[in-house]
């Protein structure tokens, strides 16, 4: 094999017999009169990479934006590792989100890396790394300065540990804000278009570490992206959201390479 780390590769085939980690249960979302999802079914495997595509506004964001409890569903089930972190009332079809008791247990299962970087800019990127560690997992300032050295490390930043955020590239920022979700150990990372506020020349390094996280990490992988390439080499599956729903959903190369679906053919000829 042809890896560059010296990280095991593992390579894991996804077991579709599993219980799913992730379930989407029928789920619709409306903002006032826009009705922008319209029953999004979903199992999300251990260890599967999934890459969501499809047109601006057709609701990928908020698919994954749900999971983090920054969007309500307006109807539907979401299910994390067996605990219901949204549930429609089955009699007055009002959601409940889980309590906050249960809420911590299934935010510790996720993480997110966002399109702009969300960094603290006045923490030093060691620090940006060790603070939720130490405030929200309660873990030892020494031990979370070793988790975060050996994840800026990973993601080739282990000579920038005190510098501050307004000093490094966009690129560098974006490693920063996955090494921070990494460092919590999720079982599921969504990275949402990560690379699309990027300067072009920045997007390959940024593709690179998530590339290599694909193949060496075993947590469930959810990417939003326009970069087709990228989600063919490492995407187990691949979504097309189109008119509300997922329109299409197969291997990268089914819905990529193989797909007669017309909007979808349409919609990828503007980005291969
Ligand atoms: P995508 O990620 O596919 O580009 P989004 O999930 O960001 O799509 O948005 C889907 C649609 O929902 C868009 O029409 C967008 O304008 C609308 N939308 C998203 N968030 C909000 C919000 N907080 N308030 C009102 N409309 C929103």
């Amino acid at each position: 094999t042809q890896d560059q780390t010296d990280e095991e590769v593992v390579e894991q085939e996804v077991d579709y017999n599993a219980n799913p980690i992730v379930s989407y249960k029928d789920v619709h979302k409306s903002f006032g009169d826009v009705h922008v999802l319209k029953g999004i079914n979903l199992d999300i495997y251990p260890s599967e990479k999934i890459a969501i595509i499809g047109p601006s506004g057709s609701g990928k964001t908020t698919i994954i934006r749900m999971l983090m409890t920054l969007e309500e569903p307006s109807e539907g089930d979401i299910i994390v590792d067996g605990e219901n972190l949204w549930k429609m009332e089955k009699g007055n079809g009002e959601m409940v989100r889980a309590s906050d008791k249960h809420l911590h247990g299934i935010r510790d299962d996720i993480g997110m890396v966002f399109q702009h970087f969300n960094l603290f800019p006045h923490k030093t990127i060691l620090n940006n790394c060790v603070m939720p560690l130490t405030s929200v997992r309660k873990m030892p300032k020494n031990e979370a300065i070793e988790l975060s050295k050996e994840m800026l490390s990973r993601v080739g930043l282990g000579d920038k540990l005190d510098m501050y955020p307004s000093s490094l590239s966009g690129g560098q920022k974006q490693r920063v804000a996955m090494a921070r979700a990494l460092v919590m150990k999720p079982k599921i990372m969504l990275f949402d278009e990560v690379t699309s506020a990027l300067d072009p020349e920045l997007v390959g390094e940024v593709l690179e570490v998530i590339r290599d996280l694909a193949r060496t990490e075993e947590m469930a992988m959810v990417m939003v992206t326009h970069e087709m390439d990228f989600a063919l080499e490492i995407a187990d599956r691949v979504l097309f959201l189109d008119g509300g729903k997922i329109a299409e959903s197969g291997s990268a190369s089914e819905v990529i390479e193989h797909s007669e679906n017309p909007r979808l053919q349409d919609f990828l000829k503007r980005f291969r």
